[in-house]
């Protein structure tokens, strides 16, 4: 093997790795997935700051803010507060629960 040899395939290991490397270290992208009784109503990336009313279907809401890559509902209407006193949720898998609206706030992955 000539010295020219070892030099490109090293250039091409290096090459192949760091492409491994960046499909297994690309952060997924999450999503705030809003479900009404079940349903899916809205999606919202996670990575975008962003405050919104989630209105239910009779005249009460929540407000979802999603700020530094955390979902979280800073004000609502409904009876128990405890969708509001929920800490701020930042991975997949976690959720909040406004029962008595029959809202589910849960980060999903894309
Ligand atoms: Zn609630």
């Amino acid at each position: 093997m000539k010295k020219g040899d070892i030099i490109l395939l090293f250039v091409l290991f290096v090459a192949i790795l760091s492409s491994v490397l960046f499909i297994f270290l690309k952060p997924k992208a999450v999503e705030c997935v809003v479900y009404e009784n079940g349903t899916e109503r809205y999606r919202y990336p996670l990575n975008e700051d962003l405050t919104v009313m989630i209105p239910t279907g009779d005249d009460h809401y929540n407000i979802l803010e999603i700020k530094d890559g955390k979902a979280n509902v800073v004000k609502a209407d409904c009876a128990n507060q405890i969708c509001v006193h929920t800490a701020p949720i930042s991975k997949v898998g976690d959720s909040i629960i406004c029962l008595p609206h029959k809202l589910s706030f849960i980060l999903e992955s894309e």
